[in-house]
């Protein structure tokens, strides 16, 4: 039986928790590993780990100007500005306020989303 925690992978074996690489952007670094989104993907034998990016939106992170990281793929806020229509699937990538940096992060420029003491 196939072990669940490891796959081929060009020359090496890939695993849970492997280190993917360190992004620096912005001011800050974020380290990214392999792992699952969801336990159910933990379970099955067809899914191999894939690199996981910060959730900012339960865990938020501030460039130390005060504004708010965010991904390519996170789901669109209610302060979204873009020629979408604004529903579940538009994410950040397509607003105006997103301003991209390395990898899939980037910053979020809108004034009502950046950090206020
Ligand atoms: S870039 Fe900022 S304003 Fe635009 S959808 Fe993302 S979080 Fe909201």
């Amino acid at each position: 039986m196939k072990d669940k925690s490891t796959y081929p992978m060009g020359e090496g074996v890939i695993r849970e928790g492997d280190l993917y690489k360190v992004v620096s952007t912005y001011g800050k670094s974020f380290e990214l590993r392999y792992g699952y989104y969801e336990e159910c993907d933990r379970q099955s034998p067809i899914c191999e780990p894939v690199v996981i990016y910060p959730d900012f939106q339960s865990e938020p992170v501030y460039t130390d100007g005060g504004e708010p990281f965010v991904t390519l793929m996170q789901d669109a806020c209610v302060h979204y500005k873009g020629d979408a229509e604004l529903c579940e699937d538009t994410s950040c990538a397509e607003c105006r306020f997103f301003k991209s940096g390395e990898e899939w992060f980037g910053i979020c420029t809108a004034y009502e989303n950046r950090f206020k003491e």
